[in-house]
């Protein structure tokens, strides 16, 4: 029962790619490849389009977010971004602790942590990504790192109902074509959602979106779906091109 309110969001995560042209070019054509246009789709879309890429998708289903922010609310902080100037520019969400922020700018738990509670101050929705490395994985550490990685950013979190989305990406399964099988991403799914269980309580964490992530395709989406603890994707390199990633979207299809 409590499963089928929670309702699925597909995602893209553009990381460092489009130009504003090839950002709105992209937003224009979606919509003709989309088979249920009430469903929402989320664009995380570089800083500098977002204003644009906003404006372009007003009325339609499609939600645009940023990819990363700073916890200050302002100051001296050169090339940082603020979650206020996030929400002026249109975006409606963020995805904070990208195993990319983590791993290659050292972004830890604590400074996750004060992120996501400025975001929801701000009123932007969050899509919180945690994930075990190949390494930790083998060595039998996942869900203690997914457990160091949910306490830490949620640390003194209180959400509401539908503000924190959780991505599960295992980080050996982003970019690298290696998808984890349905049934292990289940397994871990359930997993995360027994952590979330204990810090949030079991009804929300029954009502929390849990997302999976890494090398998400056309082909490989609609199983991951009808998985009882998987509620939507989030999807990198299959998002940049629209008729795939809308694909990916009409995945009941
Ligand atoms: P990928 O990236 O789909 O290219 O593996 C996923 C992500 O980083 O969110």
């Amino acid at each position: 029962m409590l499963a089928m309110s929670r309702s699925p969001i597909i995602a893209g995560n553009w990381k460092m790619y489009k130009t504003i042209a090839q950002a709105l070019s992209f937003v224009k054509t979606l919509p003709k490849f989309l088979e249920d246009t009430s469903q929402k789709v989320y664009l995380a879309a570089p800083f500098t389009s977002i204003s644009q890429v906003a404006q372009e998708s007003k009325g339609t289903s499609i939600v645009i977010g940023a990819q990363n922010m700073n916890d200050a609310s302002e100051g001296a902080f050169t090339g940082e971004i603020a979650a206020k100037m996030l929400v002026d520019a249109g975006a409606k969400f963020v995805i904070l602790g990208h195993s990319e922020r983590r791993h290659i700018f050292q972004e830890d738990d604590a400074f996750i942590n004060m992120k996501v509670k400025k975001a929801l101050s701000e009123g932007l929705q969050v899509i919180l990504c945690i994930g075990e490395t190949l390494k930790e994985r083998e060595g039998g550490q996942t869900r203690q790192v997914l457990q160091k990685q949910l306490q830490g950013s949620l640390q003194d979190v209180h959400p509401k109902e539908g503000e924190v989305v959780v991505a599960y990406e295992p980080v050996w399964a982003i970019g690298t074509g290696q998808t984890a099988s349905p049934e292990m991403a289940q397994e871990t799914h359930k997993e995360c959602r027994d952590i979330l269980s204990e810090i949030l309580g079991e009804e929300l964490a029954q009502k929390t979106v849990l997302q999976y992530g890494g090398s998400v395709k056309p082909e490989n989406v609609k199983v991951l779906m009808s998985q009882p603890d998987i509620d939507g994707v989030l999807v990198g390199g299959a998002s940049l091109d629209p008729e795939v990633f809308a694909k990916i979207a009409n995945y009941q299809s």
